[in-house]
């Protein structure tokens, strides 16, 4: 049988008093998920394993049956393989932000929201003046890029420029976890230094400027990691070909370790306007040849981060109607059977505007199978699934036995 995985990032949240103490996933209209729920099987599922933060990352790798505690190694990593980066052994990989700093304080970790192409410019120019053979620089999406070191010690202590806007900087340098990473943290520094007497002078920053436009004076690099030990899904599960679509560098890069295909589908953003019909027909065609397709949409979960209930309720209708419903549909009239599974990799509740590590519904749903008692998709009813709660690889096992 082929497997289709539908991931609706961060779209599980919390009961919310502006939709009468319903969840977004209970309140929005949902008619193709429901269905499947009812004539599948549902349940719960942890997807962050203990001791790690809820990134998309981890919980995304955790959906695929990773188990984290060996596998992590930062997002780094991840992006670089979205990238066409092949890490060798000896080689750490971090992401790079464009950040804009004030002073002694850390503006923003977007550079306003730099342009890729203006990003473009400032990365080559970076590494022409501050690479080496040590250290090498390649531009990424807008304020994401890559840097890439050799002759380093991974144990640092990095902080996400996120987590620190409009605070002063320098306490948050890189340092080192153990006393072999000194030298490592110490160069990693002294590239943001020299990276803020070079980047303002730049045309690029220099006309941002001109704007009234952040500068991307700044470089700020974290979560580093070696090429992660991730067997493929064919070495764990004897998966044949697949394929992973999305907007997200995080996911396409766990894809490539899985050994997935990444499919490319025009207008796909990872916003609200993403693509949803080219993300159903790209499914689709891929899983004519393919066994297995993870197909991505990150739209419900920016609705969670930027705390708006009625836009987040919109993203999951657009999941149902959009991708779930011509899906269902067109798989009707297939020959070869194929098993779909439902899910979200983490809540992005409304409330708070983040994620959370509580566990997320699932649906399972395989031709011509004995269902649970569960009718409707969603964070309260799939408690009474068959499923209460699973953990670390037995949800994929379950979709792919
Ligand atoms: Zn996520």
């Amino acid at each position: 049988m082929k497997t289709l995985i539908i991931l609706g990032d961060g779209m599980a949240d919390e009961p919310i008093a502006e939709l009468g103490g319903q969840t977004p996933l209970q309140y929005a209209r949902t008619p193709h998920m429901d269905r499947l729920a009812a004539a599948g099987v549902t349940g719960r599922l942890k997807t962050v394993a203990d001791g790690f933060h809820p990134g998309s990352e981890v919980a995304n790798m955790s959906v695929l049956g990773y188990d984290l505690p060996t596998v992590y190694e930062g997002r780094g990593v991840l992006e670089a393989a979205s990238m066409n980066v092949d890490l060798q052994p000896g080689e750490i990989a971090m992401r790079c932000n464009l950040v804009c700093v004030e002073g002694d304080l850390l503006k923003n970790h977007s550079a306003g929201h730099i342009t890729t192409g203006e990003a473009e410019e400032l990365m080559a120019y970076l590494d022409e003046r501050l690479g080496s053979d040590r250290v090498k620089f390649y531009p990424g999406v807008s304020y994401r890029h890559l840097l890439v070191l050799k002759r380093g010690d991974k144990h640092l202590l990095c902080t996400p420029p996120h987590d620190i806007p409009l605070q002063p900087f320098a306490p948050y340098l890189v340092r080192a976890e153990r006393p072999e990473a000194e030298e490592t943290a110490a160069f990693l520094n002294e590239l943001i230094l020299r990276s803020q007497e070079i980047l303002p002078a730049h045309p690029v920053n220099q006309k941002r400027a001109r704007e009234g436009k952040d500068m991307a004076n700044s470089i700020w690099p974290w979560s580093p990691g070696e090429r992660p030990a991730m067997q493929t899904l064919h070495e764990l599960y004897g998966i044949g070909r697949g394929s992973v679509i999305s907007a997200v560098d995080l996911i396409r890069g766990i894809g490539v370790y899985a050994g997935l295909k990444v499919i490319e589908v025009e207008g796909a953003t990872g916003l609200y306007d993403t693509n949803y019909e080219g993300k159903a027909a790209a499914a689709l065609e891929a899983l004519r040849t393919d066994d297995f397709v993870y197909l991505h949409v990150e739209a419900s979960d920016e609705a969670g981060h930027e705390g708006d209930v009625q836009l987040k309720v919109r993203t999951i209708e657009n999941l149902d109607s959009r991708i779930v419903g011509p899906v269902v549909e067109a798989l009707r009239t297939w020959n070869e059977p194929v098993a779909i599974a439902v899910l979200p990799d983490h809540p992005t509740p409304c409330a708070i505007r983040t994620h959370t590590a509580e566990p997320v519904p699932f649906l399972i749903y395989k031709p011509g199978m004995e269902p649970d008692a569960v009718t409707r998709f969603d964070e309260i009813s799939v408690r009474a699934g068959r499923y209460p709660l699973l953990e670390k690889n037995q949800f994929i096992k379950e979709l792919l036995r």
